[in-house]
């Protein structure tokens, strides 16, 4: 089968307002991705790894260039489009998890489907389903304060791949968690992609994370410097 494009990124240029001047954070980037890879962007800090995800999630808007994730052009979306392309189209999984603490683990994992106007049963399926791919079932009533950081950050996946979006970024996700943790998620991640062929799309310095990727994109100073596929 031949894969479908689902991200087209021309002449991508990213300036900030810095003082009275502006700061270059990419600097014409021309890429694209198909569905079902599992990418990253890897670089020192401050290559614009974050800068790109961030585009890419529509959470930024280029300053010139064309960015299109599934068929939705980042830079001339209106706000609500852009929410609505976020909310039933992409997972977004943090370094520092971002979950409701005072909320049960049930209960953060159901958050986006509530968004979505799913019926109770369905969510009950969704939620039960997704406590199973990332065997978190007997947390179910545990709140995150009560967790590991590698429990956490398996609720923050769980919560990502709930609606079984197309596109899932990660940035950083294993800032916080040691080796054993690390590789925990990222297997959990690896076969999410394989069963649904969500696309994984990560921003990384870690290693352990680089050890995974089938491609890895290299950023220096705001420019692709390297794009290798890594066949295995
Ligand atoms: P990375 O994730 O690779 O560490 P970032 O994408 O966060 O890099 O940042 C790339 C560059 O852009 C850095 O020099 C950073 O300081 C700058 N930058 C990022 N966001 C902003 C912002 N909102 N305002 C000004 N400069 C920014
Ligand atoms: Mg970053």
């Amino acid at each position: 089968m031949e894969d479908s494009v689902i991200i087209t990124i021309d002449g991508l240029v990213k300036k900030f307002p810095m003082g009275k001047s502006e700061f270059t954070a990419l600097k014409g980037i021309d890429l694209r991705f198909s569905q079902g890879e599992f990418a990253g962007f890897v670089g020192p800090s401050g290559s614009g790894k974050t800068t790109m995800l961030n585009i890419i999630g529509s959470l930024d808007i280029p300053s010139s260039g064309q960015v299109t994730v599934l068929d939705h052009s980042i830079g001339s979306l209106t706000q609500k489009d852009a929410a609505n392309l976020r909310k039933r189209n992409l997972g977004f999984i943090f370094q520092s998890y971002n979950l409701f603490a005072v909320h049960t683990v049930y209960e953060n994992i159901e958050f986006p489907l509530l968004l979505l106007n799913y019926s109770a049963a369905e969510r009950k399926k969704m939620v039960t389903e997704a406590m199973e791919w990332l065997g978190l079932t007997d947390k179910i009533k545990s709140k995150p304060p009560q967790l590991s950081g590698g429990e956490c950050q398996r609720v923050a996946i769980a919560r990502a791949m709930v609606k079984r979006p197309s596109l899932v970024l990660a940035d950083e996700p294993t800032a916080n968690l040691d080796a054993a943790n690390s590789h925990n998620i990222l297997k959990s991640m690896e076969q999410l992609n394989r069963e649904f062929r969500t696309t994984f799309l990560f921003a990384t310095h870690d290693d352990k994370v680089i050890s995974y990727l089938r491609r890895k994109i290299s950023l220096e100073d705001g420019r692709v410097a390297k794009d290798e596929t890594i066949s295995n």
